[in-house]
């Protein structure tokens, strides 16, 4: 019914095709441009009157809905609220009332088949229709793709996809909210495409190999309040598609992440930085046609093969350093990750990476760990207890404190090593304590030379007490803890007999 693709290009209804016939416009009030429209879909009001729900709408209630200040319109499965659009339709009120509560695919592809609507009157979607009223030809038929039988969970991610005249837009329906770009893994390798959204503790995917080529470098949105991913994909040839591709393993699956297996990419060795003795900041460079950003205070596996056989060994990446106001980032973002990684020379796996030359390859996971930010939610005292390379996940979480966390009063970092000479990036600690009144540091060394002035010893009920002082007296905390096992198992015990509860404490632990 909806969307057949033609042989004719452009299509005999297509907007360039009528565009050029002199498809009539109606004059638009003053206030009501396109650019009236866009700033208004930026304000934050709510314009589908859902509090940004997505709901799944019955044919019934579509047609409900059906007058000019309460009209949705569903377009290819897409439910959209189109009352606070229409003084801004250039074709009119009456165009689009012409589809007022029914599926208006074929009004729209009969004159808009190359706009981008989706973006247009993103901030207008309702939901999907709970029952298709049918699937566009020229999309891939989902009984091809995945099985046929309606999913048991409506509360499942989904998927669909629309083309404009250079690009594919495949769009995944988390269904939920507080996603971001960092629950988002894209990779396009190839043909072959893997987007994966983490959502809490399920990971959904979308795993096709393209109908067509595309360019390599594609773009990733997320619409947070409707918990929406597009992934934009460049068209190589600006032909029409007929469908998307062949699924490939796992499609369209949405299991437990801890079922869903580990996927690697290829990274380049950029750079290699002494940092201490015996620790060195790596700089590994992202595949281009690669999305990934890993979550604060998660950490991905590193994979190497070694004599014939693979090794793979956690690390947290870190950012390039604690003072990146201080100078210009050297790299663009997102595409680099760094690890301040401790070499142990009777190591199975960091011998082996000291071992790469600039260019080599390692491959890099995808992120995995527990740690939620939402615990940092209007905490005023922040306590980070660190020893040797458990300094690592600290450095994310010291980042986003002294950055996007407004109630913040203190943080406070006690750093636990052997000797001075092991403390990584002593200076900067130094420097940001200066620089950030909010910010203190405190070494301990348990070998330290006869020259240290500093706190000696390992974690003690003593040590902890005096540092742990709150800046209020009732402040909201939170610790976080990481280290060798030993160290993180009586941290966690010791802070219990101080009296923080569990929720107030989060051990960084394998
Ligand atoms: P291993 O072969 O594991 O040996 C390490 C040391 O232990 C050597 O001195 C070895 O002789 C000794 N050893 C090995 N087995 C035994 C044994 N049975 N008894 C006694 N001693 C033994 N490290 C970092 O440097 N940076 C990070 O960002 C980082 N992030 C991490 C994140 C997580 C979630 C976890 C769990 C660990 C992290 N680590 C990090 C540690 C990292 O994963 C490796 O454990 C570390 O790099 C050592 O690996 P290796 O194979 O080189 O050494
Ligand atoms: P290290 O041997 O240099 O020791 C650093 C300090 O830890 C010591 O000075 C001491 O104060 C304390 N410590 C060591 N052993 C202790 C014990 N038995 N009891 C109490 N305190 C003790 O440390 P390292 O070689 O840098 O090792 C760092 C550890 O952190 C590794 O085991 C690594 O796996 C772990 N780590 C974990 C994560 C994570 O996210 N889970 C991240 C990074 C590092």
């Amino acid at each position: 019914m909806l969307n057949v693709p033609s042989q004719a290009f452009p299509a005999p209804g297509s907007q360039q095709r009528v565009a050029s016939q002199g498809r009539s416009k109606v004059p638009l009030k003053q206030g009501r441009s396109l650019m009236d429209w866009i700033r208004l879909t930026r304000s934050g009001k709510d314009l589908t009157g859902q509090k940004g729900r997505l709901i799944d709408v019955t044919e019934d209630e579509l047609k409900t809905h059906n007058k000019k200040d309460d009209c949705w319109i569903c377009i290819r499965g897409l439910v959209y609220n189109v009352s606070p659009y229409m003084e801004y339709h250039p074709g009119g009120e009456d165009e689009l009332m012409r589809a007022a509560g029914a599926d208006g695919t074929d009004l729209f592809n009969e004159v808009h088949r190359w706009v981008n609507y989706e973006s247009m009157l993103k901030e207008c979607l309702v939901g999907r229709m709970a029952t298709k009223p049918a699937a566009p030809k020229g999309m891939y038929p989902k009984s091809q793709v995945t099985d046929t039988l309606p999913r048991e969970d409506p509360s499942s991610p989904s998927y669909d996809w629309f083309q404009t005249e250079s690009s594919v837009t495949i769009v995944i329906y988390t269904k939920r909210k507080n996603i971001n770009l960092a629950s988002v893994m894209v990779d396009l390798q190839d043909d072959s495409l893997r987007a994966e959204v983490v959502i809490n503790d399920h990971s959904y995917l979308i795993h096709i190999e393209l109908s067509h080529e595309v360019q390599e470098n594609f773009s990733v949105r997320v619409i947070e309040n409707v918990g929406k991913v597009d992934v934009i994909l460049q068209k190589r040839e600006n032909i029409p598609w007929k469908c998307l591709g062949q699924p490939l393993e796992k499609h369209d699956s949405f299991i437990p992440k801890k079922d869903a297996g580990l996927y690697y990419r290829k990274c380049q060795l950029i750079s290699k930085e002494d940092v201490t003795h015996d620790t060195r900041l790596f700089c590994l460079m992202l595949p281009p046609s690669t999305h990934l950003q890993v979550p604060v205070g998660h950490h991905v596996y590193l994979k190497l093969s070694v004599t014939g056989a693979e090794i793979v060994k956690p690390y947290t990446p870190v950012s390039e350093s604690l003072l990146s106001d201080f100078k210009e980032p050297v790299l663009p973002p997102n595409k680099y990750i760094y690890f301040l990684i401790k070499i142990y020379p009777d190591g199975l796996f960091t011998p082996e990476l000291d071992r790469l030359q600039i260019g080599d390859f390692v491959s890099v996971s995808s992120p995995e760990g527990n740690f939620k930010l939402s615990r940092l939610q209007e905490v005023e005292d922040l306590f980070l207890l660190a020893a040797g390379t458990g300094f690592t996940p600290m450095v994310n979480v010291l980042n986003y404190s002294l950055t996007h966390m407004s109630s913040l009063r203190k943080v406070k970092l006690m750093f636990f090593n052997k000797t001075e000479d092991d403390i990584i990036w002593r200076c900067q600690l130094e420097k940001l304590a200066f620089k950030d009144k909010r910010f203190d540091i405190e070494f301990v060394l348990s070998a330290p030379s006869s020259e240290w002035n500093g706190k000696r010893g390992h974690v003690s009920p003593a040590l902890l007490s005096e540092f742990l002082q709150r800046s209020l007296e009732n402040s909201r905390v939170f610790l976080c803890i990481c280290g060798p096992t030993p160290f993180t198992d009586e941290g966690i015990r010791l802070l219990h007999d101080l009296n923080f509860d569990t929720e107030e404490i989060h051990g960084f632990t394998a």
